[in-house]
């Protein structure tokens, strides 16, 4: 069973947490560390505000490792579906609209179809981006098995603004006034509890 925690996110530096020295993903001894980083532009009222937090989240050597394998086989895909996808649209739209007659309309240096095909390449670049990476996650799932199948996907990940290690999820609110953190392993979330509580008292279920 996961447990979610929300812990405050203070304006500058970050919220102190303590880790028990545990592997979050599958509650082995500590042998390593995985960065989890969570950076954001908010916006609190009117006020744009950078967020940024840096977190040594306790691995041992295999999930450490996953996570790294993991998220490289989601960006690798989705970079190259975003790069292929999205460049043969902006090129198509582009060159489609332009012969189409687009930019005999309005100023006569303005590139609308540029404009336009930017607009359609980007749509089409993540949705290419989604598509590889969901192909690339079927053809390796045989190899990675449960430590792919678990993590979220980046297009997901993106459209969901949250970051992940193996075994934790860390996802701001919109205004990045607090930080959910999900722990897939719940022997870890309750000594996780246990050591914050003490330290400050900051973590609440
Ligand atoms: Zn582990």
């Amino acid at each position: 069973m996961s447990r979610t925690f929300q812990v405050p996110l203070p304006d500058e530096g970050q919220a102190p947490l303590a880790f028990p020295a545990r592997c979050v993903g599958c509650g082995a001894p500590a042998q390593t560390e995985s960065t989890l980083l969570i950076n954001r532009l908010a916006m609190r009222g009117r006020k744009q505000v950078q967020v940024s937090a840096r977190y040594a989240i306790p691995h041992c050597a295999r999930c450490a490792r996953s996570t790294r394998v993991v998220f490289l086989a989601g960006l690798l895909p989705f970079g190259l579906g975003v790069l292929l996808v999205g460049g043969l649209v902006f090129f198509a739209a582009a060159f489609g609209l332009s012969a189409l007659g687009l930019d005999d309309y309005g100023q006569p240096n303005n590139a609308n179809s540029l404009v336009a095909g930017a607009a359609a390449g980007l749509v089409a670049g993540l949705a290419g981006g989604f598509l590889f990476e969901v192909a690339a996650r079927v053809l390796l799932l045989p190899w990675l098995g449960r430590a792919l199948w678990q993590a979220p996907l980046l297009a997901a990940q993106l459209l969901n603004d949250s970051d992940y290690v193996a075994g934790l999820t860390a996802k701001p609110d919109r205004e990045a006034r607090f930080l959910q953190l999900t722990f897939n392993n719940a022997a870890v979330a309750d000594e996780f509890a246990a050591l914050n509580r003490a330290n400050s008292g900051g973590a609440q279920t």
